[in-house]
């Protein structure tokens, strides 16, 4: 049986590291909805789009193809034919990308994508809504949590990784910052489904995270 498996919850939760290492264990396909959303925004920037352009950002996500190819060990976004991978992760883009995905008209045409693309199950869909807009009925629903603390410290050794100059204090308040953003906001407002099973990573590693939930699918 080919299931629809939904992953929801705050950004730094390890939501896309697990959503891919889910879908490679079961060979399904994954769904970054966020990469869906920046791509979006991209194309708004590229193409000069006025933010209350309705007929413009229905035009660009009419015409919008957006295709997933995964590799060994990361994963490829296809943008009408481009490969947008690394543009969708700039700050700018990033900024963005909160602005466009509350536009009505464009979250209105992603969620029927995410839904065409998941309709035949075999799918790990990842964002903020999926498990409570996209596919309430899901077989399986997860809500990925950990405290502000230690998203914010993965944050900041991700930042380090890279060679930014970053203060830990300084991302953790970010990162509430942000929390609290997510859950006022009216479209897509960061809530877990009832029936979701409620993870908190806070204490665990990747692979028991990862063992959790691949013993929650297979029940
Ligand atoms: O997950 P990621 O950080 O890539 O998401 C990028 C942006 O898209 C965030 O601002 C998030 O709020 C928004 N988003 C959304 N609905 C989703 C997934 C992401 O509004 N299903």
């Amino acid at each position: 049986e080919k299931l629809i498996i939904a992953i929801d919850g705050p950004s730094g939760a390890g939501k896309s590291t697990l959503s891919k290492a889910l879908a490679k264990q079961f060979d399904y396909l994954n769904i970054d909805t966020g990469a869906m959303y920046r791509s979006v925004a991209l194309l708004v920037q590229q193409q000069g789009i006025a933010l209350d352009d309705e007929g413009a950002l229905q035009e660009l996500c009419k015409d919008l193809s957006i295709r997933f190819i995964r590799h060994q060990d990361s994963e490829q976004v296809i943008v009408n034919g481009v490969d947008v991978s690394a543009q969708i992760r700039t700050p700018e883009v990033s900024l963005l990308t909160a602005k466009v995905a509350a536009s009505q008209v464009v979250r209105e045409a992603m969620v029927k994508q995410q839904r065409e693309m998941g309709a035949e199950g075999g799918v790990v869909l990842e964002g903020r809504d999926i498990g409570t807009v996209v596919f309430p009925d899901a077989e399986v629903k997860f809500f990925l949590q950990a405290t502000a603390e230690e998203r914010g410290r993965r944050r900041y050794e991700e930042l380090m990784a890279k060679g930014s100059d970053v203060n830990l204090e300084q991302t953790i308040i970010e990162v509430k910052a942000r929390d609290a953003a997510d859950m006022a906001r009216t479209h897509a407002p960061l809530t877990q489904a009832e029936d979701a099973v409620v993870i908190d990573s806070t204490r665990l590693s990747i692979a028991e995270v990862l063992d959790e939930m691949s013993t929650i699918v297979r029940k």
